[in-house]
């Protein structure tokens, strides 16, 4: 594995792969990786002739300074984890790299992405988002990449600019990898105490209990019942909501396939995401 940190070598890199015909799978990612990250590495293994992971704490994304500021790094147990992988190259990229003064972000018209959930609790947020894929996007020309799916907004957000930029990308989705309590693996979860990562795991517990209640209640009263339970935990609940899996409009009186519920918590001062399909696609 290589460790690539300016954009003339990636650049160099990405024209031997083009002039070898490799095909190139890209896995972006902030650091700090777990098993959900190194999932996406291994899908992109197996469907790629060249793997590119880049580390880099966008901080355009971030709405809290104290949030970036707080953001776990550790680049070398990163680089560590990944040599045990199939990744050909870790691509940690400078802020000057990812944004040159040159650089001026095209924005996507993202409707209702950008003001439902995410959108409305991180102003700003998407925007950043999209500006650090489409220039990641541009530097390293793929011809896959791949999200989790425990970011589900941002993975119909990508879709949604790839469709509007037309680049020439396949959007591919991994599932959530979850500890065995359930709970999603964060980066975030290296800042919960252990007492706060015992008592996050009733997020998933809750959103699992939910898939049960779905097949009795309607969507509105479902989430009703969920929200009441969720003031029984020491978390502060940001938001809960079930939602069209594509439009992100909150489900009331009929379910759909792939409806699903998201949930915001803050277990102390750490804001954990998760979601989980309550009604099968199929
Ligand atoms: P991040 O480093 O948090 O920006 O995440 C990089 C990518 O890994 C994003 O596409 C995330 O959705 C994905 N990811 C994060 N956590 C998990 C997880 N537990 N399972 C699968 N994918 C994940």
């Amino acid at each position: 594995m290589r460790q690539i940190g300016n954009n003339e070598e990636l650049a160099q890199y990405i024209k031997w792969c083009s002039d070898h015909h490799k095909s190139v799978g890209f896995v972006p990612t902030m650091g700090a990786l777990h098993p959900g990250h190194l999932s996406l590495v291994d899908i992109a293994a197996n469907e790629n002739d060249i793997v590119i992971v880049s580390i880099f704490v966008n901080p355009t994304q971030f709405n809290n300074a104290k949030d970036l500021e707080k953001y776990p790094r550790t680049l070398d147990k990163d680089a560590k984890l990944l040599t045990q992988t199939e990744c050909n190259v870790i691509y940690t990229p400078s802020v000057s790299d990812v944004y040159p003064t040159s650089f001026i972000p095209r924005n996507a018209d993202l409707g209702m992405l950008d003001t439902t959930l995410e959108g409305h609790y991180r102003p700003g947020h998407y925007v950043g988002v999209v500006s650090v894929v489409q220039r990641l996007f541009d530097l390293v020309q793929p011809q896959k990449a791949y999200f989790g799916r425990k970011d589900l907004q941002q993975v119909a957000v990508i879709k949604t600019m790839v469709k509007q930029f037309n680049y020439p990308i396949e959007i591919k989705v991994g599932e959530t990898v979850r500890e065995e309590s359930g709970l999603a693996l964060s980066s975030r979860n290296s800042l919960l105490t252990t007492t706060e990562k015992k008592e996050a795991v009733a997020i998933s517990e809750l959103l699992f209990e939910m898939r049960e209640w779905s097949k009795v209640l309607d969507p509105l009263a479902c989430e009703t019942k969920a929200i009441k339970k969720f003031e029984e935990t020491t978390m502060q609940l940001e938001y809960l909501s079930i939602i069209h899996p594509l439009t992100f409009e909150n489900l009331i009186d009929e379910w759909v396939p792939g409806a699903t519920v998201c949930i915001v918590a803050y277990c102390g001062e750490v804001r954990l995401i998760d979601n989980l399909e309550l009604v099968p696609l199929t």
